[in-house]
């Protein structure tokens, strides 16, 4: 008997037909001899519903009702999957965040999982039920409920496997694993058996969607088997093909991920880049920029600094496109003003796209063929970062799909490679 989480993407839990195939699919790991707890999402489109609800009343809703709003998508989700479980002749409890209860810190729509306690949810399995725990939500030290950042059920999910010590966490979700990058944008995209942590790290945190960010770091303090497949298979295939099937996150230190330099092509379209131009070229100017922006709990991601021409200088960087209108309006009252820069100006109309892979570490001229590829499509690239095992660029945003398309030729991706 093992204890297994399996967690249910919000096209997964799309319809009341979908969830009772998720319920069949759940009795079946049930009749196997497994016990388990289930993180479903709020039903596909839910979300998005409930927080352009509070749009309609007002641009300025407080996060904390935000949080109340977007948080209870899932609470219908698990009561539906409860009472399909029901229906499927099983013992099935379900809880909201609070109830656990999950505890994170207080800041709302982006809270980080501080602990959870699992004495209730243990209870409720030796008696035989299957417990079932909204994503996506928790409850800060003063009883407030939080929500986790979009796509948050993932990290509710292995964060609950982690503190349960779960021999697996399988991610249920619409397409049946990882691939070299989003299978939507590229149809010749393959999908991986597996792939290494922190490959999926990096993928995640470049945008690639299939996991959210904080549920592989998660996966790698932890240690939590981590599997992406498929919701869509029938829901009585074979078990043991089943739990076999999809992308294994590994941990296998020195695996590479199929020998690949280059493994996957991630972009993210949530980024707005932002220019102060005719900065006085000073010691510590970068400091009196981004200290403001941090200071308003603002994280930024590409930064450069020009060189400088008469003693000024242009100091560029990006930040989610939710606060870029806060950004610029910091900027434009605080910092311009203070460093006597001559504007500020800003584009939310970029993209970032990444080329992923630890097999980058040891061969040269990656970065190279990436900006070769991207000049022979006459795309712009407006700024660059790198670390060891990745190559990122910011492009406009309309050369996106064609930027992701061209790369993932030019690296041979879409060809089967030897394990
Ligand atoms: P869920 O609702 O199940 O959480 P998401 O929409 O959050 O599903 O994530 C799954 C989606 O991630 C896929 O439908 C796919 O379009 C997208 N995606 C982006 N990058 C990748 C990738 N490298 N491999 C697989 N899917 C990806
Ligand atoms: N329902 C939340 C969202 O749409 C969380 C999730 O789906 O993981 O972002
Ligand atoms: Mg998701």
């Amino acid at each position: 008997m093992a204890l297994i989480v399996h967690k249910y993407g919000g096209t997964s839990m799309g319809s009341t037909e979908r969830i009772r195939n998720v319920a069949k699919r759940v009795a079946k790991w049930v009749r196997a001899g497994h016990q388990l707890v289930v993180v479903p999402s709020a039903m596909s489109g839910d979300t998005n519903r409930l927080l352009g609800l509070a749009k309609e009343i007002s641009d300025r809703a407080s996060p904390r009702e935000l949080d109340m709003i977007a948080s209870t998508g899932e609470q219908v989700s698990v009561g539906l999957l409860a009472i399909a479980l029901q229906a499927e002749g099983l013992e099935s409890v379900s809880y909201a965040g609070w109830q656990v209860p999950i505890k994170t810190d207080s800041s709302f729509s982006k809270a980080r999982i501080e602990s959870i306690d699992d004495v209730r949810v243990r209870a409720d399995l030796a008696a035989g039920k299957v417990v079932v725990i909204t994503g996506f939500q928790g409850m800060d030290p003063n009883g407030h409920i939080t929500t986790l950042g979009r796509g948050g059920s993932d990290t509710s999910a292995v964060a609950i496997a982690a503190a349960m010590k779960a021999d697996e966490c399988l991610i249920y979700t619409d397409v049946d694993g990882v691939y070299t990058t989003d299978p939507r944008v590229v149809p010749e995209a393959r999908r991986l058996n597996s792939i290494s942590f922190e490959e999926m790290l990096e993928m995640a945190s470049l945008g690639s969607k299939v996991l959210q960010i904080r549920s592989v770091e998660f996966a790698g303090k932890y240690r939590v088997p981590l599997r992406v497949l498929s919701s869509f298979t029938p829901w009585d295939i074979d078990l043991d093909v089943e739990a076999a099937s999809g992308t294994l996150i590994s941990f296998e230190e020195d695996e590479k991920m199929e020998q690949a330099v280059v493994s996957g092509i991630a972009f993210n379209r949530d980024e707005a880049k932002i220019t102060v131009v005719g900065v006085p070229d000073t010691p510590g100017i970068a400091y009196q920029i981004l200290g403001k922006v941090a200071e308003a709990n603002i994280d930024v991601d590409v930064i450069i600094q020009n060189v400088s021409h008469d003693g000024k200088t242009d100091f560029s960087f990006t930040v989610h496109r939710n606060d870029y209108a806060r950004t610029m309006e910091l900027l434009q009252t605080n910092v311009v003003p203070a460093l006597g820069a001559l504007q500020v100006v800003g584009d939310a109309k970029i993209c970032k796209v990444s080329i992923v892979g630890i097999g980058m570490r040891s061969h040269v001229g990656i970065a190279a063929t990436m900006f070769r590829c991207l000049a022979e499509e006459s795309i712009n690239i407006q700024m660059i970062t790198t670390s060891e095992i990745k190559t990122s660029v910011v492009i406009d945003e309309k050369y996106m799909e064609l930027a992701v398309r061209a790369l993932h030729k030019a690296f041979g991706l879409e060809e089967a490679r030897a394990a």
